[in-house]
């Protein structure tokens, strides 16, 4: 059985000061939840915050990016170590808007996992697909290539360790959700490509959440799905209720 995970992507919300106040909130409805992993990932300015608020609590904290670097002259990143220190476990990493606005490549994102393996974070690699893709019949083929090449040289034994967040890129802050079906059919293809990459194990072992306008609404459908091991949240996680209505569909 796959524990399942729930991970809020704050993206560039939340001054420190309502970051604390949002932390607290989640850690009133969540602090004491076993039953499913729980991850928030403030922005880098908030981590320390957020960290000292869920210290003693189950509440895991992620970032939302990591540099592949260890540490030198690279203006405006974040390496392995900076995080560490700040008791982060967890990095989001390909997300489609670093994809699209910055321009990251599968394997520029293929090197920043297996750093933060290196290091022991654990990376939620983010993969999926445009409308465009999916419209021209692609969703396979793009899916297949993002997983492939952003899990190049990754040993089997690290698949217990690492997440993938499939994402459609068309369902992200649209408020157009997945069918229930459509996501369990790419989470279904996406465990096929792991085993064809590296074994049924770390098939089976690999965590598979979705991603894309995610709600209390619309969560339990899509958690009861045989391949869908959790959630990457964006809007929702916002709210601290909101977000713990989701982590409540997943236990
Ligand atoms: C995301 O960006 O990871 C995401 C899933 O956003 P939203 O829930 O807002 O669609």
């Amino acid at each position: 059985m796959r524990k399942k995970i729930i991970a809020g992507n704050w993206k560039m919300n939340k001054t420190v000061e309502e970051a604390i106040e949002l932390a607290n909130g989640v850690k009133r409805e969540l602090a004491d939840c076993t039953e499913v992993d729980v991850v928030l990932c403030p922005p880098f300015t908030a981590i320390k915050s957020v960290s000292d608020i869920v210290s003693e609590t189950q509440i895991a904290v992620g970032s939302q990016n990591m540099s592949s670097e260890d540490e030198g002259a690279y203006t405006g990143e974040i390496c392995h170590s900076m995080l560490k220190e700040l008791f982060v476990r967890y990095v989001i990493l390909g997300h489609s808007e670093r994809r699209e606005y910055y321009k990251e490549t599968d394997e520029w994102i293929n090197k920043k996992v297996i750093k933060a393996l290196e290091k022991n974070l654990r990376p939620i690699l983010c993969v999926g697909e445009t409308l465009e893709d999916r419209e021209s019949g692609s969703t396979e083929k793009v899916v297949e290539v993002q997983v492939r090449e952003g899990l190049k040289n990754v040993a089997a034994d690290a698949y217990t360790e690492l997440v993938i967040a499939y994402e459609p890129v068309w369902a992200i802050g649209t408020g157009k959700v997945a069918t229930a079906e459509q996501a369990q059919e790419v989470h279904a293809f996406i465990r096929a490509t792991v085993k064809d990459m590296v074994g049924e194990e770390a098939a089976n072992a690999v965590r598979i959440q979705y991603g894309g306008s995610m709600k209390p609404g619309n969560a339990p459908e899509l958690l009861a799905q045989p391949d869908i091991d959790g959630g990457l949240i964006g809007g929702a996680a916002l709210d601290a209720e909101s977000f713990a209505g989701i982590v409540k569909a997943g236990m």
